[in-house]
């Protein structure tokens, strides 16, 4: 099976920002954003000149890595996007936002992605009442997300019981029942504003 290899502070300073791939690490000084945010390699610092491409190039890297999804997938998505109704930049970011390890993250279960795409692929969430291992499995309106019962006894999830915890406006998540529903799509707004999705769109459209 294809897999990342670079770790994960490295695609960052690649990508020239903070992607938040390690959960609480990324919120403290120890974040390698803080400490050396340059490119890394031995011309990293002085790398300058970006071309059109280039600029559309990284914009898809940085998604994709934000989201840590492989290029095949990542372009399926841009040709879902193309095929449905609507602008094909801010389909592919809704299509993409409501995977189902994306969801466990909003829903603040996991402190990072791909800590969320583990807890999904070990089988410790049910979409309406079946277990659903499949990272990149998509949510639709009315989906209610629960950790399955017998797990609840983990301590991962044990403390978030009662936490308070700020969800996007299309999705709800009880801390009491760890339940959550998703009570609408994504749209832009909800999404990452740092995002220039047209530029994904020409990247693959070219
Ligand atoms: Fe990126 Fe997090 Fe590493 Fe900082 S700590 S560089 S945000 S992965």
């Amino acid at each position: 099976m294809a897999r990342k290899i670079e770790p994960d502070c490295r695609q960052c300073r690649r990508e020239g920002r903070k992607l938040f791939l390690k959960g609480e690490r990324c919120t403290t000084k120890k974040c390698a954003m803080e400490r050396r945010p340059v490119i890394p390699g031995q011309h990293g610092a002085s790398r300058k000149r970006v071309t059109e491409y280039g600029l559309q190039l990284r914009e898809k890297q940085k998604v994709k890595r934000m989201y840590g999804i492989l290029e095949k997938q990542f372009r399926k998505y841009y040709e879902d996007a193309v095929k449905a109704k609507g602008v094909t930049g801010e389909n592919m970011l809704s299509l993409i936002e409501r995977r189902l390890d994306n969801v466990v993250y909003r829903m603040g279960i996991g402190a990072s992605r791909a800590e969320c795409r583990q807890i999904v692929n070990h089988g410790h969430i049910q979409v309406n009442g079946k277990t659903v291992s499949i990272a990149s499995y998509r949510v639709k309106v009315g989906d209610v997300i629960t950790i399955k019962e017998n797990k609840r006894d983990n301590e991962m999830f044990k403390q978030l019981k009662g936490m308070k915890i700020v969800a996007p406006k299309w999705l709800e998540f009880d801390t009491e029942t760890l339940t959550g529903k998703i009570v609408a799509n994504p749209t832009r707004e909800d999404i990452d504003q740092d995002i220039k999705e047209q530029l994904i769109v020409e990247f693959y459209s070219r």
